[in-house]
């Protein structure tokens, strides 16, 4: 019986055949998928740009969308302020025609906002609502009291410089159920109590006379001269306790405590800061003062509407880097007039989830915005400013969405392409090695049919001599047998990769088949020097096809002999688990590098040991091995370090013995 290698002969054979190097060229080409990989980052590429260009246009409408849509809003909420001001004028000369119009204008002042004051004139009385808007009042009525009470007691103090005496003067004017008089007699005493030395005296009376809170006089208010009063005597006598009461008193001078004009606001907070340092105490509010010198100008116009100027009117006024309104309304005896910050306005100026509208100063609307209109409204000292709340965040969402879905398309149609890509390449790959195989397989067809030829023509033609034509004969057979093996073979593979043959299993005794075609495989390569070397164990039988096993174990015999250029030694080792039986075969070859092993298992597929020992093949007997392990539910494994051999082990289940 001959070998059972496919289509290698006994021996490795050099050949620089075309065939090869073909075979080998067209796998080491660089795989196709890269190709359709890039072709596929190419349309990703643009597929994702055109998706942002999208996505940028679309910002672009949704902002000239909102654009429009604020100058709509803009427009409409113009239009409210305008109402709002002609109401406001209302309420004006509706406080006007009040007869209690203190009471009113009170209720009307409670209902401001702090950015906002009223203010109220009736022939010399002037009066401020809320109060607490303000720090100085425009106008102060002069309290001087009656100063003829008081006579006596100053001669006494002035001309006479007789302190006691001046004080028991004025005693019983401090006991007087008048508080204006109550209160001018004490602020005199204190202030004989300090010229005569008595400084203790004198504190407990400016105390007394701070108790009279609201009491007016001399411009001034009693509780304000009485507490100035004290931080004088504090610093006269270089007491510890002047900077804390002027600071309390410069504190109250910010917060407006008292009725005094600007004139006397500005020489009190001048005095504590020279007690305190100029950068010392409190700091006023910025909006109280705007307020106070709004309403002072408020007053200047009262004053030219009482010289015959116009009797109503609006200005802005600005101070303090505020900018405000002011509106007033005058009858003959009444003038009644409002300083009107944004912030009476604010009702007008209704935001909504979709913009935020606010009224700013003027100077201030140059900032770069989103989307943002500004206009000025008429009749009013600020700027409209409308922002788009809503139109970014919605633009902003559905970009996302698209670049998502952009990227999402983009990723399935790489990997769809990715795919189609690989398995074209592998369909290319395929056809080019069948070709390849074609032209292997004819070419093993072609030698010993030459062969046979030839020498039959020799014997026919009667040109052998008689003693070397046995010889003749003998080569005739080997050439023959040889061509039937590889038809038959190619056939086998045919028959095993359909998995046709099961039918022939029978039990089969492992050992042995494996004793007999190594036998022959040495019989087969003794010529070549190389050696066989077989180890046995005693193992279960195994059920299957004797036939296809030899094939198998032949065909590793045959690679292990091919691959082994130098040292020629092959060692095979039948073992068992006892679950399973193994054959191994060993050599001591090139070996097979790491990139390979994964392959060579496939159809048509030959690895770089091929091209370095140059032994021919083509590359489907270890494919058939495997189909033939598997055919009997076995498997087949490579182990190789490339340069010193490798061991491929053909293992089957056991047969299980009933
Ligand atoms: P071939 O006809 O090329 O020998 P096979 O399918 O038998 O085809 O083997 C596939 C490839 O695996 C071979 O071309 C060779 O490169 C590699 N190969 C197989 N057996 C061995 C071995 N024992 N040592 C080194 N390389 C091997």
């Amino acid at each position: 019986m001959g070998g059972y290698s496919l289509l290698h002969g006994a021996a490795a054979r050099r050949d620089n055949g075309a065939n090869e190097s073909l075979l080998m060229r067209a796998l080491q080409r660089p795989p196709r998928p890269l190709l359709f990989a890039a072709a596929a980052l190419l349309f990703c590429t643009t597929f994702v740009s055109l998706a942002w260009r999208l996505v940028e246009q679309d910002r672009h409408l949704e902002r000239q969308r909102a654009v429009e849509r604020l100058g709509t809003a803009a427009a409409a909420i113009s239009a409210e302020l305008s109402r709002r001001l002609t109401t406001l004028e209302a309420d004006l000369d509706g406080l006007l025609g009040q007869p209690e119009i203190n009471a009113a204008a009170a209720a009307f002042g409670a209902r401001l906002p702090a950015d906002s004051v009223l203010l109220i004139a009736e022939g010399d009385v002037l009066r401020l609502h809320p109060r607490r808007h303000v720090v100085h009042l425009p106008r102060v009525a002069s309290h001087d009291g009656p100063a003829a009470l008081f006579g006596d007691a100053e001669e006494a103090e002035f001309a006479r410089n007789d302190y006691p005496a001046a004080i028991e003067r004025l005693l019983p004017l401090a006991r007087s159920a008048d508080t204006s008089i109550r209160a001018g007699a004490l602020l005199r005493i204190a202030r004989n109590f300090r010229k005569a030395g008595r400084v203790h005296d004198a504190l407990a009376t400016y105390d007394q006379l701070s108790a009279l809170r609201g009491v007016a006089i001399l411009n001034s208010n009693a509780d304000l001269l009485a507490r100035y009063g004290r931080c004088v005597l504090l610093e006269n006598s270089r007491s510890g306790n002047l900077a804390r009461e002027a600071a309390a008193l410069l504190e109250d001078l910010h917060r407006g405590t008292w009725d005094i004009d600007l004139s006397a606001y500005r020489f009190y907070v001048s005095e504590c800061q020279r007690w305190l340092g100029p950068k010392a105490g409190s700091a006023p509010s910025l909006r109280r003062l705007a307020l106070s010198d709004a309403a002072r100008a408020l007053d200047g116009e009262r004053e030219r509407v009482r010289a015959g100027g116009e009797a109503s009117g609006r200005r802005e006024f600005r101070a303090e880097g505020e900018s405000m309104l002011l509106v007033w309304r005058s009858t003959p005896d009444r003038f009644a007039a409002l300083v009107a910050g944004p912030r009476l306005f604010a009702p007008a100026v209704d935001a909504s989830w979709m913009f935020d509208a606010r009224l700013t100063a003027r100077a201030g609307t140059q900032e770069p915005l989103h989307v943002a209109r500004s206009i000025t409204v008429p009749a009013l000292p600020w700027a409209l400013e409308l922002r788009a709340l809503s139109s970014g965040a919605e633009s902003t969402i559905r970009a996302r969405l698209v670049g998502l879905m952009a990227v999402a398309a983009a990723v399935m149609f790489a990997i769809t392409i990715y795919f189609i890509g690989g398995a074209m390449a592998r369909e290319t790959k395929l056809a080019r090695l069948q070709a390849d195989f074609v032209g292997a397989v004819s070419h093993e067809l072609r030698t010993p049919l030459a062969s046979i030829r030839q020498i039959s023509e020799m014997l026919a033609e009667d040109r052998v001599a008689a003693e070397r034509r046995a010889a003749y004969h003998a080569r005739l057979r080997w050439e023959s047998e040889r061509l039937q093996r590889l038809v038959e073979n190619l056939l086998d593979f045919q028959r095993i990769e359909s998995s046709a043959g099961r039918e022939r299993f029978e039990p089969l005794e492992v050992a042995l088949l494996v004793k007999n075609v190594v036998e022959e495989f040495r019989e087969e390569v003794r010529d070549s020097g190389c050696k066989v070397m077989l180890h046995t164990d005693d193992v279960p039988s195994v059920r299957g096809d004797g036939e296809m096993i030899g094939r198998a174990l032949w065909n590793l015999l045959d690679n292990a002999a091919k691959y082994s250029p130098t040292v020629r030694e092959i060692v095979v080792e039948v073992g068992s688990d006892g679950r399973e039986v193994h054959i191994a075969v060993r050599d001591r070859g090139v070996g097979i590098a790491r990139r390979d092993i994964d392959v060579i298992f496939e159809k048509f597929t030959r690895a770089e040991s091929a091209r370095l020992t140059g032994a021919r093949g083509s590359g489907l007997g270890l494919a058939m091995v495997r189909e033939i392990a598997e055919a009997h539910g076995g498997r087949v494994a490579v182990a190789s370090t490339p340069g010193e051999g490798s061991t491929f082990t053909i293992t089957f289940p056991a047969e299980r013995r009933s």
